[in-house]
Order: C-alpha cells, then sequence, then structure tokens
C-alpha cells in the first residue's frame, strides 16, 4: 500500500510523540527511561518446509513492550515489511491504546516477515502453528494476548489457540483473541476496528459541525479495518468518494457504492477492475477533495510532503503510525482536526478485551450488547482527551497521550519498581 521508504525509524519517530506528552505532565527521566524501553523483544527463525518441498527459513518476532496494567496485548502481523524497528514501535503504540481506552493490558505485537500472498493456505498454518509453539512459554491469558493485525485472520488464531491449547494440554481459548466465534470469538470482534474508526468520526464530526449526511469521506485501504470503516459510514449516511487498495484507489465524488465494492473485493479478493468510479492512485486519494480522511493501512502515510496538500478538516487514523511527526506539526498548524491512532482505531482491541473476559466467564454476549459497550467505552474516553485539549491547549494526539501515560505511569507507582 504505496509504503513510503524512509530512512528513519518508526520507534523513534514514535517516541517524538511520547515525549511531547512526557513534557507535558513533567515527567522525571526515570520514568520516561523505563516507559522508552521495550520490556522483553523476541526474535527467532521459523524454519518451514514449503508446499514444493522446498525449505525455507522466515524471521518472527514478539515484542512485549509493558507490563504495568496487566498482561501484554498486540496483534501479530504478516508482512515482507516487519522489522524489529516496526514491531516495537506497534508495541509502544499498543500500550497507550490500551490505557487510553482503559483495558488492563499492557501492550505488545507480533510479526513474521513474510509475504501471505505467495503463501497457500497449508503455508500459512504451518508458519502459524511454529510461531505459536515458540511462543508457548511467553504467552497466555495472564502472561500475553495476541489477536489479529495486518494480513492475519480469525483462522490464524484458531491456528495460534489450537497449538498453544495442544502444548499446554487444556483448551486455552482466551489465549488470543480475533478467533471464530465457534471457538471462543466474540460477536462483533471483526468489524470492531472499523466500528470504532466510525463511532469517533462521528461523534468528532458533531464536536466540528459538520453534519454526517452531508460530509465526504475517504478510506485508505480496504483491509479488515477500512473496508468495515466505509460501510459503517455509507449506512449512517455518509458519502464515501473514495476508497483503495494495494492496486490503487478508487474515486467518485457522487459517491462510491461501498456494498458494491465489497461484495466485489470479496470475489476477487482485490478491488482492481472495480468500476463505478474513476481510477486513481493511492497517493492522490490522500489529498483528494473530502472533509473526513481515514488512513487504514500501514504506517507514515502523511509526510512533509503530502501534509500541506490534505483537503480534509477531519483525519481518523485507522491505522497504527500512519502521520509521521513531521506530517503532524503540519496540520496542526493547518488546523487540520486528528484523531490518533491510539483512540481512532481501538474499537478493535477494546472488543479484544470484551472477548478475552467472556472467554474466562465462559459466557458469550449478544451483538447489540457489545457494539454498546465498545461505544461507551470509547466515547467515555475520547471525551476525557477532549477535555485534556480543553484544559492544556494540546491537541488531540497529545492529549491522549498524556492521559494513557498518566495511567501507566500510575500503575507503574503503585506496583514499584523491583530490582
Ligand atoms: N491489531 C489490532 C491493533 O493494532 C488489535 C490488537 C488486539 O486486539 O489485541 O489495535
Amino acid at each position: 500500500m504505496n509504503t513510503v521508504v524512509r530512512d528513519v525509524s518508526i520507534f523513534g519517530e514514535a517516541i517524538a510523540y511520547f515525549n511531547e506528552a512526557a513534557d507535558l505532565l513533567e515527567l522525571d527521566s526515570g520514568m520516561r527511561q523505563i516507559l522508552t524501553h521495550p520490556t522483553r523483544q523476541i526474535i527467532f527463525s521459523i524454519p518451514f518446509q514449503r508446499d514444493s518441498g522446498e525449505f525455507e527459513v522466515f524471521t518472527a518476532y514478539r515484542v512485549q513492550y509493558n507490563f504495568a496494567r496487566g498482561p501484554a496485548k498486540g496483534g501479530i502481523r504478516y508482512h515482507p515489511g516487519v522489522t524489529l524497528d516496526e514491531v516495537t514501535a506497534l508495541a509502544f503504540w499498543m500500550t497507550w491504546k490500551c490505557a487510553v481506552v482503559d483495558l488492563p493490558f499492557g501492550g505488545a505485537k507480533g510479526g513474521v516477515t513474510c509475504d501471505p500472498s505467495t503463501l497457500s493456505s497449508s503455508e500459512l498454518e504451518r508458519i502459524t502453528r511454529r510461531y505459536a509453539a515458540d511462543l508457548v512459554e511467553v504467552v497466555g491469558p495472564d502472561k500475553d494476548v495476541p489477536a489479529p493485525d495486518v494480513n492475519t485472520t480469525p483462522q490464524v488464531m484458531a491456528w495460534f489457540m489450537d497449538t498453544y491449547s495442544m502444548h499446554v494440554r487444556q483448551n486455552q481459548p482466551g489465549v488470543v483473541t480475533g478467533k471464530p466465534i465457534e471457538i471462543g470469538g466474540s460477536r462483533g470482534r471483526v468489524e470492531a476496528t472499523g466500528r470504532g474508526v466510525t463511532i469517533c468520526a462521528l461523534d468528532q464530526m458533531r464536536e466540528m459541525g459538520i453534519d454526517p449526511k452531508r460530509a465526504s469521506i475517504a478510506v485508505q485501504g480496504f483491509g479488515n479495518v477500512g473496508l468495515n470503516a466505509a460501510k459503517l459510514f455509507a449506512e449512517r449516511g455518509s458519502k464515501v468518494v473514495a476508497i483503495s487498495d494495494v492496486t490503487g484507489a478508487y474515486h467518485n465524488p457522487e459517491g462510491v457504492d461501498v456494498d458494491a465494492a465489497v461484495t466485489y473485493a470479496r470475489k476477487f479478493r482485490t478491488l482492481e477492475g472495480f468500476g463505478g468510479a474513476e481510477r486513481i492512485s493511492n497517493a492522490e486519494l490522500l489529498v483528494s477533495e473530502c472533509d473526513v480522511l481515514v488512513p487504514a493501512a500501514l504506517e507514515n502515510v502523511f509526510t512533509a510532503e503530502n501534509a500541506p496538500k490534505v483537503k480534509a478538516k477531519l483525519v481518523v487514523e485507522g491505522a497504527n503510525g500512519p502521520t509521521t511527526p513531521e506530517a503532524d506539526r503540519i496540520f496542526k498548524e493547518r488546523g487540520i482536526t486528528v484523531i490518533p491512532d491510539i483512540m481512532g482505531n481501538a474499537g478493535g482491541v477494546t472488543v479484544s478485551y470484551f472477548e478475552w473476559a467472556q472467554d474466562r466467564m465462559g459466557y458469550f454476549w449478544k451483538e447489540k450488547e457489545v457494539n454498546e459497550r465498545l461505544e461507551d467505552v470509547l466515547l467515555s474516553n475520547l471525551h476525557e482527551i477532549r477535555e485534556i485539549t480543553r484544559r492544556r491547549g494540546a491537541t488531540l494526539r497529545t492529549a491522549a497521550y498524556t492521559l494513557a501515560i498518566d495511567r501507566v505511569v500510575r500503575a507503574l507507582k503503585l506496583r514499584g519498581i523491583y530490582s
């Protein structure tokens, strides 16, 4: 998805956001040091056999960033661009994301550097099982709870859960979230991240006096997050003027037929060839005419080059880390409001928390209950963040970090440093 190759550390840039909020909180240097170092970084090799009989080795990661508020939590990414730096940044963001919506979790992330589009289902299964087996000692419902991320699905979670359960010799659905409903998944989990994006966006639009029925929305990325966000925006009566995937962007100022695009993408596994819209590039989508822009693909899509040309009034980050600190400064100067990733895409991990709780109770909720609780969690914390922006004159991003860091620091201080 138009990955911009930049010669900078993603984790290093992520820390810039942390520092801004740490300054506001007047955090001492000891705390800063602790919170800018990952607790544990695991790198290992996954040897596996292709269907053709050939052997190959992939590099795999799990970064457990912080445990102050509870078991570490965060997805697993399968992508050719996965690096230790990226996984560490993603684990860092998970720490603040879980804290900003007040979940009893720390932060983690995992990944395998591979290209799933070249892998058969049985190859994917073998990689997943080996990945899970190598992490048996360090994951678990009370240790670290993985979930889906880019290119990992409920089926991948089912293989992970099964492998872990076989090793520990008991059924342990709570070791991962984002599972299929039949084996302990939660209703509403698949749509949860996209639903969270729309919940935050609609609330912010109300705040900014943008009528959802007249608003135009552009969504970059048509994976689980972008697809569901686009669908829900359309259901709420907003006009989705552009969507995109790796093949390019599809733009129609009169509104793209999102249901038709979803059916098309499910059938062909790509938007390539989708009619009823003009074909533009992903780069053009980001600077197209719209009220609300939702980046829902990978990191670093907004840079110092394109940020001055963005026309949207509101950016809601469905992806993790789509805005570089330079772009963020430009958005601030230009008066473009940004709902930061750690709040904008927190719907997924919030329903992951519900799933984990349901697994532990062995009692499962109706979808309506899941969605109502999700809205309640997101809006109450978004309103708290907004209150901080008013009090401190900060952006929503800095306010979100302030709230999250404060919560983690409180937990850390109560527990103390064991040394
Ligand atoms: N991968 C998702 C995220 O970045 C979900 C993580 C989870 O549910 O643990 O928030």
